[in-house]
């Protein structure tokens, strides 16, 4: 495979035929009215994710027997584009969705799998991603969490930090050491299945620059585990973490969290139409349909078992940049004042972006990790 080289993506007839089901359940659902217009996943609400998980809208790539099967990848890149451009509360179910139930599937063992992956299917079960910590972010080779081997188990001390939902989540995919580095850094990795019930695990929420409270630094002080929530293979941590890496972010979630505030500025336009406007329209669509292929066709080489991380690192960063474009161009053409309580719709989107809009590339991998990526993958 060529590695700049986008296969082009695969177009799906039920795919097709779910996005109309999709819009009509959207159309219908009661509490469209409330979706969010900046997060990156609408909003956290169970009750929906359960009505997704009763259309078999939840685990799209998994197998039947654990809730899955009727649908793949490709047909879960429709629904979730969907749902994104809506901004649909799906931040309950998006993490488990996206990545930690694929993990699971790859990784876990049948017990763990038959345990967990149908409460995903169904939006009954919501996990939180257990990596970055204070003073290892970028550098995860670096954490220093350490589970040290017990009777019959693990016992875990230490502190994440960052960990988006982590206060109403059930489970966590957690990333520690587990022996010494050795001369290989990325060595002696290993992640855990944690139940956030345990005893010893306390979450303390942190308020972002919005002023919201998603964040959480959790602490594990002498944490039991039993050897059954080992995720995989002792030491394989950090391989099976890069294995994510593509499905963390190529997804459509890295361009379209700012939809609302281009549905608002388009809006905007139609009542006082200007040819700056029509210029700024056409150069933000025309990146929207360029990352939109790039990240479709990301979606074919995941169906088809490819791993295309490197791709992946690209439209997480253009994505992102994208993302912080919104703001700074849509300002420059309607003079408004950027405030949340504002009657305006185009004034309170403006000021609720450019209050999330920051974290875009700072999440998921900060844009300077991933352009060293890129620049590594070309032999730079
Ligand atoms: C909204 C949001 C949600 C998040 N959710 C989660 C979550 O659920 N779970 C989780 O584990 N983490 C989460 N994070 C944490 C996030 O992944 C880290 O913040 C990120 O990886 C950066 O790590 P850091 O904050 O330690 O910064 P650092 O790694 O200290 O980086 C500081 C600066 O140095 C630069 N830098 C670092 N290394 C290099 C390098 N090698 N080359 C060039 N520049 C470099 C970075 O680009 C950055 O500008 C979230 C962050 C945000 C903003």
């Amino acid at each position: 495979m060529n590695r700049f080289d986008f296969t082009p993506p695969r177009r799906s007839e039920a795919g097709e035929h779910l996005r109309r089901q999709v819009r009509d359940f959207l159309d219908s659902y009661p509490r469209a009215g409330e979706r969010n217009t900046a997060t990156i996943f609408g909003g956290f609400d169970p009750e929906f994710s359960q009505a997704l998980g009763e259309r078999g809208w939840i685990g799209m790539g998994f197998p039947e027997r654990y809730g899955g099967g009727a649908y793949g990848l490709v047909e879960r890149y429709v629904v979730l584009e969907e749902l994104l451009a809506a901004r649909a509360p799906i931040y309950a179910h998006a993490i488990a969705d996206r990545q930690s139930g694929p993990t699971l599937l790859r990784y876990g063992t049948p017990q763990q799998c038959e345990e967990i992956l149908p409460r995903i299917a169904a939006g009954k079960c919501y996990f939180c991603l257990g990596m970055s910590e204070p003073n290892s972010g970028s550098d995860l080779a670096s954490v220093r969490t350490r589970a040290i081997k017990v009777d019959a188990g693990w016992v875990v001390n230490g502190a994440k930090i960052w960990t988006s939902s982590a206060h109403r989540c059930h489970y966590m995919v957690l990333l520690c050491r587990t022996s010494d580095r050795g001369e290989a850094r990325q060595a002696g990795l290993s992640q855990f299945l944690v139940d956030l019930k345990t005893p010893g695990i306390t979450c303390r929420q942190i308020a972002n620059i919005a002023g919201e409270r998603d964040f959480n630094e959790v602490h594990f002080k002498d944490v039991f585990l039993p050897d059954a929530a080992l995720l995989g293979k002792e030491g394989d941590g950090w391989k099976q973490i890069t294995g994510e890496l593509a499905l963390e972010r190529s997804g459509p979630e890295r361009f379209l969290s700012h939809m609302g505030l281009l549905e608002e500025f388009a809006a905007t336009l139609k009542l006082h139409p200007s040819t700056a406007g029509a210029i700024a329209v056409g150069r933000l669509v025309a990146h929207l349909a360029t990352l939109r292929r790039m990240s479709r066709s990301i979606a074919t080489m995941i169906a088809d078992g490819q791993e295309p991380a490197l791709h992946a690192a690209m439209v997480k960063d253009l994505g992102t940049v994208f993302e912080q474009d919104i703001p700074e161009v849509v300002r420059l053409v309607v003079q408004s004042e950027p405030d949340l309580d504002a009657g305006d719709p185009f004034a309170a989107a403006l000021a609720r972006v450019i209050l999330h809009a920051p974290s875009s590339t700072i999440r998921g991998g900060t844009k300077e990790v991933l352009r060293g990526i890129v620049a590594k993958s070309l032999g730079l």
